[in-house]
């Protein structure tokens, strides 16, 4: 953690145009940094030569006064994205060597941008999880530590590595993807921001695929204005992605710092679970009066179809990932189990390849599919998906703006407390937060306060289809009034 870590994006971006530092400088303190922290098990791959590389070609355009919005800004990229010529596992046993010969279009567009790659970040495998604990690759730890107690805990997941490495200072910015939660989970169990945009804000081009209806890229950053400043970059229609939007994408800074007085946002009573700690509702109401201060009209709202919201991605998720992941099979890439016959060496390779809990998505995902169940699983699911979608179209159409709930249920929780083989308990981490991506609509998690343990909880805002404007703008209302929150250093 140096002087150069610790900045945002925002004030590296001020820093590199008074010519105060180079990029090069900046570069060299994330890779000490990263170095320092290897405990934390962030990053899976490191690729300081590329680093440094990109960040002497910035020096360079800096020098010539061509920098571009992101000009050496150092990021952390999932390994669930593909950058060419590295490691790209989506932290999985079954892509064993898989090194992608091209780029996805949210890298390419980050790197256009000018940014500046650290590494590959650690995740749940093919992003299944809310604990960073289902990698190959082993647990991510968080940075946070509770008051009474050393133990580790996780950082959340999918995106785990990204939200230990931005709120450890390791890199000034993450790319995640969110199925369920998995960008906004771990960035409130870190104390930092992280976006999830509207489905097809941002190409999934290049990007391994987890759940195709459900995936979606966004940001995780230290602030609301540096998230801003990321989305802007990462989203584009692309014609490699047919469902990313021919939608232009504006300048998503611009709506920070804007009043939110007069806008109407909506409480939706069935976001309370049965066992949520106080802490959890206090921060909530905390918000609530935090917006109203600013001017803004809190208005309760109902949204009948929460509870079947985690059921029913529960059979949407690994329907379409069971699909998905049938091309692990031992032929083209990745690892290979010799067998006597063929059938024998694809059931070898995914026996030996994939972990136990996206064999469970994967037996879970072709059942639903088989032919009898189909229509009594999957297609009702789809159905139940509509209504949940309905719900917030009711909620936005009677004149709603935003609506604030809660990220989590719980803070972040002990590594191995949760027993991987009693998944409900896990699967409930994503209750407040699946119902956005089975909406397709845009989310953001901003950290708000820290619980009697000292761990952060974040609230998170939802806004119409491609309003992420929206979400930045009062996302910032509870970053100012909550105030910024960084771990003590122990690493
Ligand atoms: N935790 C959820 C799951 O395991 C969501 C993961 C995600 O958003 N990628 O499916």
């Amino acid at each position: 953690m140096t002087d150069l870590t610790q900045r945002t994006i925002a004030e590296l971006r001020d820093g590199f145009a008074a010519r105060e530092f180079s990029a090069t400088e900046v570069v060299r303190d994330y890779l000490g940094a990263i170095e320092a922290a290897r405990e934390l098990n962030a990053y899976i791959v490191e690729t300081p030569e590329k680093a440094l590389a990109m960040a002497a070609a910035s020096d360079e355009r800096l020098a010539r006064s061509e920098a571009g919005p992101l000009e050496g800004v150092p990021l952390g990229i999932k390994d669930l994205f593909c950058t060419e010529g590295d490691h790209a596992q989506a932290a999985s046993h079954i892509l064993d060597g898989f090194k992608p010969t091209y780029e996805s279009t949210v890298t390419t567009n980050l790197w256009a941008d000018g940014a500046v790659m650290l590494g590959k970040l650690n995740m749940d495998e093919f992003a299944m999880g809310s604990s960073n604990e289902t990698s190959h690759y082993g647990p991510v730890v968080n940075p946070w530590r509770s008051n009474a107690s050393n133990a580790p805990l996780v950082p959340g997941g999918s995106s785990g590595g990204s939200a230990a490495a931005v709120a450890a200072q390791l890199c000034a910015g993450a790319t995640g993807t969110d199925t369920g939660g998995s960008i906004r989970q771990p960035a409130a169990f870190a104390g930092i921001v992280g976006v999830k945009p509207t489905y097809g804000r941002c190409s999934r081009w290049g990007i391994i695929a987890f759940a195709s209806s459900l995936d979606q890229a966004g940001p995780l950053a230290r602030t609301v204005r540096d998230s801003a400043i990321l989305l802007r970059s990462m989203a584009s229609v692309d014609e490699k992605d047919t469902t990313s939007a021919d939608i232009p994408v504006p300048d998503y800074e611009a709506a920070i710092g804007e009043s939110v007085r007069g806008l109407r946002i909506g409480v939706p009573r069935e976001y309370r679970m049965e066992g949520m700690p106080d802490e959890v509702d206090v921060i909530w109401e905390r918000g609530k009066d935090w917006l109203r201060e600013a001017g803004a009209e809190i208005v309760d709202i109902s949204m009948p179809h929460t509870k079947y919201a985690l059921p029913a991605y529960y059979i949407v998720a690994p329907a379409e990932a069971s699909s998905n992941l049938a091309r692990y099979d031992g032929v083209r890439y990745g690892l290979r189990a010799p067998g006597e016959d063929v059938t024998a060496m694809y059931e070898k390779t995914r026996s030996a390849g994939f972990g136990k809990e996206v064999k469970r998505r994967v037996l879970i995902g072709t059942y639903v599919l088989s032919a009898g169940y189909y229509d009594a699983y999957y297609l009702r699911a789809q159905k139940v998906r509509a209504l949940i979608k309905r719900d917030f179209e009711v909620a936005f159409d009677a004149g709603v703006d935003a609506i604030l709930t809660p990220v989590t249920p719980t803070a972040a929780f002990g590594v191995a407390s949760k027993s991987l083989s009693s998944p409900i308990e896990m699967y409930l981490n994503d209750i407040f937060t699946v119902t956005v991506n089975m909406a397709g609509l845009p989310g953001i998690a901003v950290p708000a306060g820290l619980d009697g343990d000292g761990l952060p909880l974040g609230l998170q805002v939802i806004a119409r289809p491609f309003d992420e404007s929206m979400l930045f703008r009062v996302g910032q209302v509870i970053e100012e009034a909550a105030g910024r929150f960084t771990p003590q250093r122990w690493w």
